[in-house]
């Protein structure tokens, strides 16, 4: 690249754009969106979010830090990479989305309440406890977040699907006493906490 290329780029490039190439999964491709829309349009659930990805990578693009990391919407990512097999530039589209939402949460910022983050939060203290999920445990917990009265109420609409669990054995009972764990635990401790280091360590949180 020439040097009159190289400054025009940098001019270009914003702080925060910046931010998030150094320290959000595969954020180094965001600079490469052109804008079309096809992954906004071919999202699933694009229209129901209030920031859909092309709209994200505008934001970060224009140096709407607090609005992209207190967005709800990269939250709501199901990864059914509808958007990277279409996108024309090849942008990891779904990584990028996942990323943020993580940086977020490491920061800090991350929008509190967010049902999608509430259950991964609660996915990961129960994995992390024998390192199997326990299935019982979790869809309690998960229903019963927000108190007795509403976990009543969401447990009875979804009764069926539960029923239906049970019947298909996807979910037992007996889970509630205790269930499976790993035989290795401190193990299975000590490599999701050497993972972390190195993670932290990739995306500069750790010198
Ligand atoms: S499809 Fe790709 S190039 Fe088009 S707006 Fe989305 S990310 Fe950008
Ligand atoms: S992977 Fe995520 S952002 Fe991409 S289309 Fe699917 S839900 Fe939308």
């Amino acid at each position: 690249m020439s040097d009159l290329n190289t400054q025009a780029v940098e001019r270009y490039r914003n702080n925060f754009l910046k931010e998030v190439e150094e320290n959000v999964e595969e954020g180094h491709w965001v600079k490469m969106c052109m804008q079309c829309g096809v992954c906004s349009g071919s999202c699933p659930f694009g229209p129901h979010w209030e920031h859909p990805p092309q709209e994200i990578f505008m934001m970060i693009r224009a140096g709407k830090r607090d609005e992209v990391l207190a967005s709800d919407s990269m939250w709501m990512c199901t990864s059914c990479y509808n958007c990277i097999v279409r996108c024309p530039r090849k942008l990891p589209i779904t990584h990028i989305m996942h990323g943020l939402a993580n940086y977020a949460h490491r920061l800090g910022i991350a929008p509190k309440g967010q049902p999608t983050r509430e259950f991964a939060k609660l996915f990961w203290d129960n994995m992390m406890k024998k390192g199997r999920v326990n299935e019982m445990k979790l869809t309690i917990g998960h229903y019963f977040r927000n108190g007795i009265g509403a976990g009543i109420k969401e447990a009875m609409a979804m009764k069926d699907v539960g029923l239906g669990m049970l019947k298909a054995k996807r979910l037992n009972p007996m889970e509630l006493a205790g269930g499976h764990g790993l035989k290795d635990l401190k193990g299975f401790h000590a490599m999701v906490a050497k993972a972390k280091e190195i993670e932290d360590r990739k995306k500069g949180f750790v010198k």
